[in-house]
């Protein structure tokens, strides 16, 4: 398929509509982005790239960066994990405390907030030195040993993560939280604060369109059967409480964050990163959100 022609083509489809939604303002330096940028960039498993739009500008990837913690976090500690944090959809919004006590401190799944920050413990946990491996672990997936955590962000995210924070006081309270609650908030802020481009996003999600192996170099990052399951979360908690109407319209595994990007794969087939940053009230990129369900409809190529 000529992706870069279908493309073109369904950028024209949304022209008609309004690009609605506001860029996010509860992190200040998110709020500084343009909110006309608009970036797809697609990688197939057998090695084509596709770009559109402002495919090769940086943007905040925040809470997509779950999935890369959460890959990291189910190598290291296998079905273990799974003690400190389940795999059902929140149905409540990604910081919410109310079902955190009612849950005894165990979070709904990896993808709100909750869930990724017990993500970060375990990360601290098990690792010499978290914020290193961790970075290195994004650079060799991305294939650009450049990529960084943006200081900038992490520290105007800082001074405003006082919901985080009582999320993560919250669960150590529960006995959920080995470290230090400090130094968990910090490299949680911190995974949050990478920035990437469309292109170098698709790429590094590529292991999860392939089993579990990156297929430009066959190296296997995680196991087929993990993959398969990181999927799974994605497709039932990826897109905060708008999961289901997701699965409806696009029928593809992915994960959203506040600075307006969404990654989504293909299992067999391709890994795709859209971003655009007006967010709509369920805080999912608006245009994203339609880009994605014209391009699904258009190629026939959801997993549905
Ligand atoms: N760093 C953001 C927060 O913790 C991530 C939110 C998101 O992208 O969902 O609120």
């Amino acid at each position: 398929m000529n992706y870069q022609e279908i493309f073109i083509e369904v950028n024209k489809k949304l022209k008609s509509c309004k690009d609605d939604g506001t860029v996010a303002s509860y992190i200040p330096e998110l709020h500084k982005v343009s909110p006309s940028k608009f970036g797809v960039h697609m990688c197939t498993v057998t090695g084509e790239n596709y770009g559109f739009g402002d495919s090769e500008e940086k943007f905040s990837i925040q809470s997509i960066s779950k999935v890369l913690s959460l890959s990291m976090a189910f190598e290291i500690e296998k079905n273990q994990l799974w003690k400190r944090v389940g795999v059902e959809p929140s149905g409540n919004p990604f910081n919410s405390l109310v079902q955190l006590e009612y849950d005894a401190g165990i979070p709904r799944n990896p993808f709100i907030n909750a869930g990724a920050i017990v993500i970060a413990d375990i990360l601290i946990s098990k690792l010499k030195n978290p914020n290193i491996e961790f970075i290195d672990f994004v650079r060799k997936l991305s294939g650009n040993n450049e990529i960084n955590y943006c200081e900038r962000i992490a520290k105007s995210e800082k001074s405003k993560g006082h919901r985080n924070a009582a999320l993560c006081n919250l669960m150590k309270s529960f006995g959920n939280i080995e470290n230090n609650i400090h130094d968990v908030i910090e490299f949680y802020f911190d995974l949050c604060s990478i920035e990437m481009t469309c292109s170098e996003l698709a790429r590094t999600f590529l292991f999860l369109a392939n089993y579990g192996v990156n297929p430009l170099d066959g190296e296997k990052i995680i196991s087929s059967s993990k993959s398969k399951r990181i999927n799974a979360v994605m497709q039932l908690c990826g897109l905060y409480d708008e999961a289901g109407e997701f699965s409806f319209k696009v029928g593809l595994p992915g994960k959203s964050g506040v600075g307006g990007g969404i990654a989504v794969v293909h299992p067999g087939k391709y890994s795709m990163v859209v971003w655009s940053p007006r967010l709509n009230k369920k805080g999912n990129s608006s245009k994203g959100l339609r880009f994605l369900e014209e391009f699904t409809s258009y190629t026939e190529s959801s997993i549905f």
